[in-house]
């Protein structure tokens, strides 16, 4: 896994959510805005295809805690996730960014703790019966299976 294609997709999503107002504290500060479902639809699908988990972001609705959004990833074949990670409005694009590399980093180690493939080593009971990655594996070579 890389972030290589979220630097890429930093650039589109900027443009989907700033528009023309590239101030780095209004950052996703407009929710109100008219075009709003438009360009939310355009930050999910950048967040998704530009991280190498997939990652999710949703909008937080609760007014107690305040308005913002949330961040994480599901890991598929294991029944479990990244931490939801939170941030709310108003926030700065660089603490978007920071919690996208905790989510990829999350990801990635629930990766490699889980999807060893036969040749990588025994069942761990306390990991939820699944195998963690052998980087010396000869068999999947480190890259772990699709469980
Ligand atoms: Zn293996």
């Amino acid at each position: 896994m890389s972030t290589k294609n979220l630097i890429y997709n930093r650039m589109q999503l900027s443009i989907a959510v700033i528009g023309t107002d590239k101030s780095d504290a209004t950052f996703l500060g407009h929710v109100a805005e008219a075009d709003w479902p438009a360009r939310w639809a355009r930050v999910k699908k950048a967040i998704f295809k530009g991280t190498s988990c997939g990652a999710y972001i949703e909008p937080i609705l609760d007014c107690t805690e305040g308005l913002g959004v949330a961040v994480g990833s599901i890991v598929e074949g294991v029944d479990w996730g990244t931490d939801t990670h939170c941030l709310h409005y108003p926030f700065k694009e660089s603490e978007l960014w920071a919690a996208l590399e905790k989510v990829e980093a999350e990801a990635h180690e629930i990766w490699e703790s889980t999807h060893g493939c036969d040749e990588c080593g025994e069942p761990d009971e306390y990991n939820g019966g699944h195998i963690h990655i052998n980087p010396e594996c000869p068999s999947c070579h480190g890259e772990g299976v699709i469980i």
